[in-house]
């Protein structure tokens, strides 16, 4: 959730009424209506302080129940965070479930138990709803902790040198701070369940222990959040919906530098929901071709049948519907150099040789390790060896206000030539050849940091160049459909005008109706120097900088590795300049708006 009221809130001072917003902002409707009860009692009883033992709040003292604490960009810490937390419920263990940027610190010295889910980015840097979180924890005013048992789960991806850096840290700090581990770290790769599972079940019991020699007492849980509560739709990550495919069209010039496709799916009948600023998970399939190659380089019988995890299914649908052959991660290429008794593969291993292990990952699929080192497999250790497949998530571009029963995509075809053989993205290449009226396993994957306003009045700013743009599409339909007072700003950046405008015609028409108030764009090769939205942000900077202190709200999505980096010194830059601040002043500045919920990201 994003949207609470203007800052600051007149009668409380600016510090307060931040960190008031702060825990707001964590609150559901039923929450919020609670708190309001709560406060009109207080204040009719002549209490203002909260200090005061308050009848109302039932929740079981901090030193009593496990705290869950998640940092999630792309939801997968908070998928598990949450599942632990109703499962932990379901045991009638007491918890509490909270997002990081919601977490009150101060409570962090009463904490007895405390298990963090929490994820790494890209170069080692923490997901944006955990960087308070992760400051606070390291710097100088984190209290010693030792009463403190914790257990830390960290996400991540293995091609990465920075690989789980910031789980890895919090649990050394803990550490630190005097806590005791209730379990080891978890290092989670993009096969997440593999480490996840079992570090579940270990704190589960772990905690079990800890509350059952605790003084008994009914269990009580009150999460922050409705989180507990089952899911909607009966349609999981687990349990997909086959969704129809009505719509795939491509939205770039046929001899554009990429071929990026418009998808239309229907929804109808499954009860699934979404919001603009979601995202929606795909199942995608291996290529039968290339799935031919894996097996016709290893000389192994596509027909032969294999069991592993308690599953049994032909090789040929392993590799095809449940194994990664177009991401390359590090302990398959250990397996494969192991294999292959590969002197070169064993050296690249190495620690000092991160940046060249990665470049690897970077550049190799499963099929040009094995072409380039030849090795001999068995048919049930490569299963083992090779990670699980993973769903892809995708920026929903729609808003069901206006597309009803459906959802749509915008999505950038991956296709290239590399060691004298195309090349494709699995989920992408999959998608673009769907038929109409194929069907698609999918699920939606909730993004709570990325929300409109509650209050439709707040102007928003949208910076989404190349397939990034594919969120605003939503975001502008929704405001459109609800009558949003508030104006609409887009930037939007891709390579040439006239090849690879997305939605251009959209654009144009909302900006005639009035959907969108402003439109800058950023053609990056139709002249002789690069032109990138940041310098638009530049230009626009004194406009923009008066949107913001008029309460604008902020969005940014797309590239996570250069782009929003480059995108966010550009608003430090324009803060600095036309707000009259030195730079720690305005990079103050553009850290509380994302403190707020006023700058949010979506980008990997
Ligand atoms: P892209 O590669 O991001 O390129 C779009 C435009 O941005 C091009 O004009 C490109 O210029 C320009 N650009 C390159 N470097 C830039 C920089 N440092 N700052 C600003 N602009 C820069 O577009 P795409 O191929 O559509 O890919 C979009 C990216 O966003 C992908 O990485 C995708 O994975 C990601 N994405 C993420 C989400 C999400 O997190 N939810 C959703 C959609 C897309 P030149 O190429 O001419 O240099």
């Amino acid at each position: 959730m994003s949207a609470v009221p203007a800052l600051p809130i007149p009668p409380l001072p600016e510090d307060t009424s931040a960190e008031l917003l702060r825990l707001l902002d964590a609150l559901e409707p039923a929450g919020l209506w609670w708190l309001s009860g709560y406060a009109a009692a207080l204040a009719s009883r002549g209490t203002v302080s909260t200090r005061a033992p308050a009848p109302a709040a039932r929740e079981p003292v901090a030193t009593e129940r496990l705290t869950v604490i998640y940092g999630s960009q792309t939801g997968n810490s908070k998928r598990l965070a949450e599942k632990l937390a109703r499962e932990a419920e379901a045991a009638g263990l007491a918890v509490r479930l909270v997002r990081a940027d919601a977490y009150p610190q101060r409570e962090l010295r009463n904490e007895r138990q405390l298990a963090v889910v929490i994820s790494t980015q890209g170069d080692g840097d923490p997901p944006d709803d955990a960087r308070g979180f992760v400051d606070f924890l390291a710097g100088k005013r984190a209290p010693q902790l030792p009463d403190l048992k914790y257990t830390v789960l960290a996400l991540g991806d293995s091609s990465y040198p920075q690989f789980c850096a910031i789980g890895r840290k919090l649990d050394a700090r803990l550490a630190e701070l005097g806590a005791t581990r209730l379990g080891a770290l978890g290092e989670a790769d993009l096969d997440v369940d593999t480490v996840a599972t079992p570090w579940l079940e270990r704190t589960l019991a772990s905690v079990r222990e800890v509350q059952k020699s605790n003084t008994p007492r009914a269990a009580t849980v009150t999460p922050l959040r409705a989180v507990a509560a089952p899911p909607a739709s009966e349609w999981t990550r687990e349990r997909p919906f086959a969704a129809e495919l009505l719509v795939n069209q491509r939205i770039t010039a046929r001899n554009g530098t990429r071929d990026v496709r418009h998808f239309e799916l229907s929804l109808e009948g499954s009860g699934l929901d979404y919001e603009p600023g979601d995202a929606l998970g795909v199942w995608p399939a291996n290529r039968p071709e290339l799935v031919d190659a894996v097996l016709e380089s290893l000389h192994l019988d596509g027909d032969g049948i294999v069991a592993h995890g308690g599953e049994t299914r032909p090789l040929r649908a392993w590799l095809g519907e449940k194994r990664e052959l177009t991401k390359l991660a590090r302990p398959f290429v250990a397996a494969h150099a192991a294999q292959a008794r590969s002197t070169e593969l064993n050296r690249l291993l190495a620690p000092d040789r991160a940046g060249d292990l990665g470049a690897l990952l970077q550049s190799h699929q499963v099929i040009d390790l094995l072409r380039a080192y030849p090795a001999d497999w068995q048919a049930d250790e490569l299963v083992a060896a090779l990670r699980p497949l993973t769903p892809r998530l995708y920026s929903i571009a729609s808003s069901r206000k206006l597309v009803g029963d459906e959802v749509h995509l915008t999505v950038a075809r991956l296709e290239y030539e590399a060691f004298g053989h195309r090349h494709f993205g699995a989920a992408s290449a999959w998608l673009a050849g769907g038929e109409d009226g194929a069907r698609l396993p999918v699920f939606v994957e909730e993004n709570e940091r990325f929300r409109l306003p509650k209050d439709d009045a707040r102007d928003v700013v949208m910076i989404g160049p190349g397939t990034g743009v594919a969120p605003f599409r939503g975001f502008v339909q929704e405001r459109a459909a609800t009558g949003a007072s508030g104006r609409n700003w887009l930037f939007f950046g891709n390579p040439y005008f006239d090849r690879d405008f997305l939605y251009q015609l959209e654009w144009q028409a909302a900006l005639k109706e009035g959907s969108l108030h402003r439109l800058d764009l950023a053609f990056s090769r139709d002249q002789a120097d690069k032109i990138y939205v940041q310098q638009r942000l530049r230009e626009r900077g004194r406009e923009l900088y008066d949107w913001l202190e008029n309460g604008a709200h902020l969005y940014v999505c797309g590239d996570a590795t250069r782009m929003a980096k480059d995108v966010h010194a550009a608003l430090i830059d324009l803060v600095a300049e036309h707000g009259g601040k030195d730079r720690e002043r305005a990079a103050e500045y553009v850290d509380a708006l994302q403190q707020q919920g006023r700058y949010a990201r979506d980008v990997y």
